[in-house]
């Protein structure tokens, strides 16, 4: 069974977009994952097939309306029968983390709102308990990137992606550490060497020099992981 995606945009035609190539488009192409395409246009008002309106209250820019979104919702997402959890990308739901995108690959799939404009009217959010998702504290234009950054953040982790399962146990993020440094061919770079344990073939003081490494460059870039650290 395919790892099932629904997008609701009004950009159709950005999808699947950077996702057909590289490690999720082969899992595209495999059927690991599948994706479906929702044009939230087709369910517009009017001549224009208008999507959004001003905001109650004044202020800048166009909101997405609620009626729109909700016929979207019921007709192009309900009938797909795949009861999946409904997500929408803003910049104020709860921060994405590699928790997190482990616990939607451990699901069937998710349903994505992209946003545009100001975003989209509250009481979309409400009715239908929708889980907002952020992707970091900037803000993009439309939702359609932070949920393809979100999406191929899940979809490399589904079984079969990414032949070898342990370079993702050991990834940055697992367990609250960033990733030890990586060293290739050619040994002597620009007067600089590899390190000498690295080529000593023990493999117990290969994995204790990466783990204090390990430890180093988070202590120094992300202080704030190793409050959360787990062992
Ligand atoms: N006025 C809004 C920002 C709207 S940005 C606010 O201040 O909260 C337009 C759309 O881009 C949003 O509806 C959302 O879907 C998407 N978006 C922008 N930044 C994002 C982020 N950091 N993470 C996830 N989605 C984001």
């Amino acid at each position: 069974m395919s790892w099932k995606v629904n997008v609701l945009t009004i950009y159709p035609e950005m999808f699947p977009g950077p996702l057909s190539e590289s490690l999720s488009g082969k899992a595209l192409e495999k059927g690991i994952w599948s994706l479906k395409v929702l044009n939230i246009r087709d369910y517009g008002l009017g001549k224009h097939s208008e999507v959004d309106d001003k905001p109650y209250g004044g202020g800048p820019g166009m909101i997405m309306r609620a009626d729109v979104l909700d016929m979207a919702i019921k007709e192009g997402l309900e009938k797909t029968e795949d009861d999946l959890p409904l997500v929408y990308l803003s910049p104020k739901g709860r921060l994405l983390n590699q928790k997190t995108v482990n616990s939607f690959a451990q699901g069937k799939g998710v349903s994505i709102i992209c946003g545009h404009f100001e975003g989209i009217d509250q009481r979309i959010l409400e009715v239908y308990n929708i889980e907002e998702i952020s992707i970091g504290d900037y803000i993009l234009s439309g939702g359609e990137i932070a949920s393809m950054v979100f999406l191929d953040s899940i979809v490399r982790t589904l079984p079969g992606v990414i032949g070898n399962t342990h370079s993702v146990v050991e990834e940055s993020l697992e367990n609250n550490l960033l990733e030890y440094p990586h060293y290739t061919k050619p040994q002597n770079f620009k007067g600089m060497d590899v390190p000498d344990v690295l080529l000593s073939g023990d493999h117990e003081a290969i994995r204790k020099w990466r783990s204090q490494k390990s430890l180093e460059i988070t202590k120094k870039q992300r202080p704030e992981l190793l409050k959360n650290k787990k062992d």
